[in-house]
């Protein structure tokens, strides 16, 4: 694309000129319309998967999340492109980046008038269903069927609102993430057969304050749940240029209750032995969360097996964006760090993508939509500026796939300012457009992800890295330049003087 075209007329010339399929894409009428089965969870990070090897990789319980690993692809760069709930969900329903959709933060709402992958669906003659939580605010459109909870909802006993945001409220009398199965599984049993579904389940969990079912209370009982190497170091990556959101906060909360298992208990006034047993506490709660949500994606696997739908359906997991556990004594998300930015996501589609394929290729949320419409066989929409990635899961990437990504988060604060950044395969620069009033040289942050792949040293100013800092800032330029983000570039305009 020549990087010189402003917004939109690149990404419309884009969607015009490139239709899905480019780059060995498989035809759509090789299977006909499958059935999307898209579920998401809520912070689900990939360090609790068991299928990403991890170091809690042994100890999350997800046995069918790894049989859709096994018997599909796992993609390993799947990224967000603003890691917090609302803008991801936004992004990935809209296959549009925050700065075009308008969702920069927890406080929009998506707009129901605007395009989006459902309504696109539904004129393609799919058959739609959202079932849990939505958090986009005003009605889910483009859905023949939703019953979803408002905000955060509750972990037990979930009120939930079907069809109707100002009446239809039911309070749930069981455990959030088996209600949403449910409710799905019902859908599915009444739904019109001689139609293809895309029916999207997504979960409440794993979001704090992780309030587990008491099935699972005993879980991890006796077991002491390996550190990250950084969680006693200080906090952040050594040489970074902002605080963020450290452990002792958690430990705060988790004294005052509410969260899954009840208060933390702590009889040391030893700062490292209090962060140690607050990391503990939250890492099995979260995981104790896990463990529901592979039970109730066993669910919806054994119902696609008993109703002889596996073949002819696409079945995608994935998680809103990531999570630190304990990294750089972290806990949340937002920033553009690896654990945060990291959207862990495994792909099944039998007579298409091969069992064990490992998809390394930069994905990002907002490629999700185009990839379904794809799927659907209607063509990619003139509003998404997402690329289907459904000739990477099938081993055809194109060859002019991109090398690099944009991110950009706006909700700042003093202790996690708004930034943006590029990431490459090999390295990542931020820019925290949040910090105006520190000098220049205190905005910014280099990673060499090869090098230091945990993000623990700050290279920015290495005089060995004087050249790839040069050409990064002017790639990230052309992302901005490119995907229309006139404000961001003006921000590195600021920044750079
Ligand atoms: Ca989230």
């Amino acid at each position: 694309m020549d990087r010189q075209m402003g917004f939109p007329t690149a990404w419309l010339l884009a969607a015009v000129l490139l239709p899905c399929g480019v780059g060995g894409a498989v035809a759509a009428d090789v299977k006909g319309k499958p059935n999307i089965v898209f579920i998401m969870a809520d912070d689900h990070t990939s360090q609790a998967w068991g299928c990403y090897g991890s170091r809690l990789a042994a100890f999350a319980k997800t046995p069918n999340i790894d049989r859709l690993a096994r018997e599909g692809a796992r993609l390993t760069n799947c990224f967000c492109t603003n890691s917090i709930c609302v803008p991801s969900r936004a992004s990935i329903l809209t296959g549009q980046y925050s700065h075009v959709n308008g969702v920069k933060t927890l406080r929009e709402a998506l707009d129901p008038g605007a395009d989006n992958v459902a309504k696109r669906l539904q004129r393609a003659g799919y058959q739609t269903a959202l079932v849990g939580k939505w958090h986009l605010k005003k009605s889910p459109a483009g859905f023949d069927y939703w019953n979803i909870i408002k905000g955060q909802g509750r972990y037990h006993n979930p009120v939930m609102y079907e069809m109707d945001l100002d009446g239809g409220a039911v309070q749930q009398g069981a455990y959030s993430t088996d209600v949403f199965t449910d409710k799905a599984l019902d859908w599915l049993a009444r739904r019109d057969r001689e139609k293809p579904f895309c029916l999207m389940l997504h979960f409440k969990a794993t979001h704090e304050p992780w309030q587990y079912h008491p099935r699972h209370a005993k879980l991890y009982e006796n077991v002491v749940l390996p550190e990250p190497k950084t969680l006693l170091g200080p906090t952040g990556p050594t040489g970074g240029v902002v605080p963020g959101w450290p452990l002792e906060l958690l430990t705060q909360r988790m004294l005052k209750g509410g969260h899954g298992g009840g208060r933390l208990r702590v009889t040391s006034d030893d700062p490292q032995v209090v962060r140690r047993a607050t990391y503990q506490k939250f890492v099995k709660d979260f995981l104790r969360c896990v463990a529901a949500i592979d039970e109730n994606i066993g669910r919806v696997l054994e119902h696609l097996d008993k109703h002889q739908l596996a073949e002819d359906t696409v079945v995608i997991y994935t998680s809103d964006q990531g999570y630190f556990l304990g990294e750089h004594n972290y806990f949340d998300k937002r920033f553009m760090l690896e654990e945060s930015l990291r959207m862990p996501l495994v792909v099944r589609y039998p007579g298409e993508i091969e069992p064990q394929t490992v998809v390394e290729d930069i994905i990002l949320n907002v490629d999700f939509a185009p990839t379904f419409l794809d799927y659907a066989g209607t063509g990619s929409s003139p509003t998404m500026q997402g690329r289907s990635f459904r000739a990477n899961l099938a081993g055809n990437s194109p060859a002019d796939w991109r090398g690099a990504m944009y991110y950009r988060y706006y909700a700042g604060s003093p202790q996690r300012p708004a930034h943006f950044g590029i990431r490459t395969h090999r390295y990542k620069l931020i820019y925290y457009d949040g910090l105006k009033d520190q000098p220049e040289g205190q905005r910014w942050e280099l990673y060499d992800l090869t090098q230091d792949p945990q993000e623990t040293r700050n290279a920015y100013g290495d005089s060995k890295h004087r050249e790839i800092t040069a050409e990064l800032k002017q790639r990230l330029r052309d992302l901005q330049a490119e995907l229309g983000d006139r404000a961001g570039a003006e921000a590195q305009r600021e920044g750079s003087s």
